[in-house]
């Protein structure tokens, strides 16, 4: 077809090779490739990107944005529209890898308490024999020792599909948020009653009957319009206090607007040394199945199921 220019193809590439990438990433490096502001130009900007989605859309891949369900941010990726784990994990991560990662994502979108996040000992204990056997686990994962879990977790922290919370336990990472959208939806996670993102992070409505779940960042925009905030459903009043400091903005990290360096990214020597850090506290007994970790997964899952039957 041949109506994609050379600058659309650079944007394609680098998000393939970097993303996703924050919205001012996004937007610097647009400006820098295309020479337009999308912040004054955002007509430019939005051209560019149903370009690229028309061509995209032949080889079922798409360019999405979507808002971090931790911190709200607004990220740029491209994501692949075929719906089986084993594609979206490409040929990187191997059999018993994927189903690692599926059973971690299962226990963060299964959690009625929307924590958003499991316990690292509890990420190291799944045991995927208890797993359905579609993929053809279990002996594979006989062999899937507590190093290789490690590693994994390395890795799928590494490329964004997990991420590791403020309070050190492991979460969904921005890659899924954007690339696992039907498949959260189809898993019934509750959507953010604001934004419509799958509500994995996210605030219950304190009538225990009801099942609005806000994010953080939404209930935050919803006080800040109104001074306070009533459930859309039930219509009772959420004890909300907003958070004093703004931390999302500055945060940002710095960016090279130019595409061609992509080492020494912040954010990847950062999740490299927590993940050492934690690596010494827990690999005392290395190849062992099991650590001694409360079940707060466990837990969690039963508290408010009665108020929340799936
Ligand atoms: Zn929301
Ligand atoms: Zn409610």
């Amino acid at each position: 077809m041949a109506v994609l220019s050379w600058k659309h193809h650079t944007l394609i590439q680098l998000l393939l090779e970097r993303g996703p990438l924050t919205e001012k990433e996004f937007h610097s490096i647009f400006t820098a490739i295309t020479g337009e502001n999308p912040g004054t130009h955002p007509r430019k900007f939005n051209d560019y990107l149903l370009k690229i989605n028309r061509e995209l859309s032949y080889v079922q891949l798409d360019l999405r944005a979507c808002r971090d369900t931790y911190d709200g941010r607004v990220y740029y990726g491209v994501v692949n529209n075929v719906s089986d784990n084993q594609s979206k994990l490409g040929t990187k991560y191997s059999v018993p890898q994927i189903a690692f990662f599926k059973a971690i994502v299962e226990a963060i979108a299964q959690d009625v308490t929307a924590e958003g996040c499991i316990c690292n000992m509890d990420v190291l204990n799944i045991k995927l024999e208890n797993q359905d056997g579609s993929l053809g686990i279990p002996a594979a994962f006989r062999n899937f020792t507590m190093s290789q879990k490690e590693k994994t977790l390395d890795q799928l922290v590494k490329d964004k599909w997990l991420c590791y919370t403020e309070d050190d336990n492991i979460g969904v990472g921005v890659r899924s948020v954007l690339d696992l959208r039907s498949w959260f939806n189809n898993a019934g996670v509750p959507s953010c009653e604001v934004c419509n993102e799958a509500g994995l992070k996210a605030k219950l409505c304190p009538n225990e009957g009801c099942t609005v779940r806000i994010h953080e960042h939404c209930l935050k925009k919803i006080f800040s319009q109104k001074g306070v905030v009533v459930c859309p459903s039930c219509d009772t009043r959420w004890q909300y206090q907003p958070p004093k400091t703004e931390p999302i903005e500055l945060k940002e990290e710095e960016t090279d607007p130019m595409p061609s360096q992509p080492s020494s990214r912040p954010a990847q020597s950062q999740s490299s040394l927590r993940s050492k850090r934690k690596r010494q506290r827990l690999s005392q007994n290395d190849d062992a199945n099991t650590v001694g970790c409360s079940s707060q997964a466990e837990m969690k899952r039963v508290t408010r199921s009665s108020a929340h039957p799936r």
